[in-house]
């Protein structure tokens, strides 16, 4: 039976540790299911607010999390860096999908990729760094260039440097030293691609179409989905099933990927719905959003198959002109309702086309008009080799 429909309403109350602009499109599209959101988020202005009951604190307030349980049917978070110890308090009070196991596994980037090296899928080499010495024997034996991490709280590219010299290093270390490190050998990618994957309280599991990604500074710009082969497909379907399979997962689940010498390797699990899958709400036949809330709700998952070609550009920082991205052909035009903020994610549209071709046209005309970076963007975009 779904969640909460044993009561006389019918409708199901949702809490989400977080309220950004991943749990306001959560509401939005588990409103129309019979959903109630109810948000945890520090900032009181923050962008799912309109959506639901916001409860203002910070994720360490165990207070706040339990009130919020004791306010819902069933909890999720919109980001993985929650607190382990607010989840748990959850998860003790209410279910909490997916479960604190898949959340603290994505949180520490060695023990991410510890998990998934057990699991038999690959990764680049790394290595532990705690120490400036142990920065050097690292290097001597990944080599440079290389990528110096921090383990926890990064994203977007942030608490990151790519190491090319030896001078590099040195920055890096004053840059980044006093929490634990992880140095990755800097893989020399053809693409990154992420696949996503929804898995039901039944273990039903349905995957989308594998979504190539661009980025820029570190940060997600284009994704466009079903543009690789097969054989890609079903590789990334595979690694995506241990994880799930391991995590006994609910909810959906990406994971990013370095297509490099026509194989896989995992570069980070995100274990809740991601930018690179926003091309959803308006390419495939469920979106991601919608998949997650009837997987958490134990309601049937819906279909995720692409209707049409789709391509996503992400606004950072300021939203362009909408009006003149709206005027173009099929384009679907989504204001998260923040500020403006250099490197803040403050929306997205999505092009969708009956054809790749026509696709490739409006996308053309987009980056035009867009002018900046745009167009050599996409065009680095059309030159990367897909299989
Ligand atoms: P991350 O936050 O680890 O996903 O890194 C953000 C972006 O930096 C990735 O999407 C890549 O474009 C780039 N990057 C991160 N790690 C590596 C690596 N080991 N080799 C090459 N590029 C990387």
């Amino acid at each position: 039976m779904a969640i909460g429909a044993n009561r006389d309403s019918g409708t199901v109350n949702i809490g989400v540790l977080g309220g950004g602009q991943l749990a306001r499109m959560l509401a939005l599209a588990g409103i129309p299911l019979g959903c109630r959101f109810h948000f945890l988020d520090p900032a009181p202005g923050a962008c799912a607010a309109p959506l639901g009951e916001m409860h203002s604190a910070e994720f360490t307030d165990i207070d706040a999390v339990r009130n919020l349980a004791r306010e819902v049917d069933i909890a999720t978070f919109d980001f993985e860096n929650v607190p382990a110890v607010s989840a748990r308090a959850m998860s003790e009070l209410r279910t909490l999908r997916p479960g604190v196991e898949a959340l603290e596994a994505c949180q520490d980037r060695l023990n991410e990729k510890r998990l998934v090296e057990q699991l038999g899928i690959a990764v680049p080499a790394h290595r532990s760094v705690d120490s400036r010495a142990e920065l050097l024997e690292a290097v001597e034996d990944i080599g440079l260039p290389a990528v110096l991490k921090t383990r926890r709280l990064g994203y977007d590219g942030k608490g990151q440097a790519v190491l090319t010299t030896m001078e590099d290093l040195e920055h890096a270390w004053q840059r980044l030293a006093g929490v634990p490190l992880i140095l990755e050998a800097f893989v020399p990618f053809a693409a990154e691609c992420s696949v996503q994957a929804v898995r039901g309280v039944d273990g039903e599991v349905r995957f989308w179409p594998l979504i190539h990604n661009v980025h820029a500074d570190g940060m997600l710009v284009l994704s466009r989905p079903g543009v690789f082969g097969s054989g890609l497909q079903q590789q990334a379907e595979g690694i995506a099933r241990k994880l799930l399979d391991h995590w006994n997962y609910v909810g959906v689940l990406t994971v990013e990927f370095f297509l490099h010498n026509g194989s896989l390797l995992v570069n980070e699990i995100a274990p809740r719905v991601h930018n690179s899958g926003h091309w959803s709400i308006d390419g495939a036949a469920t979106s991601q959003f919608e998949n997650h809330v009837r997987a958490i709700c134990a309601l049937p998952l819906g279909e995720t198959t692409l209707c049409s070609p789709s391509l996503m550009f992400n606004w950072i920082g300021t939203l362009p002109d909408r009006d003149r991205v709206m005027a173009l052909p099929e384009a679907h035009w989504h204001d998260y309702g923040k500020a403006a903020r250099p490197g803040r994610k403050v929306g997205h549209a999505t092009l969708t086309a009956r054809t790749q071709s026509q696709l490739d046209e409006h996308a053309t005309r987009l980056a035009d008009l867009l002018g900046g970076n745009w167009p050599r963007l996409l065009a680095g975009m059309r030159s990367c080799s897909l299989s």
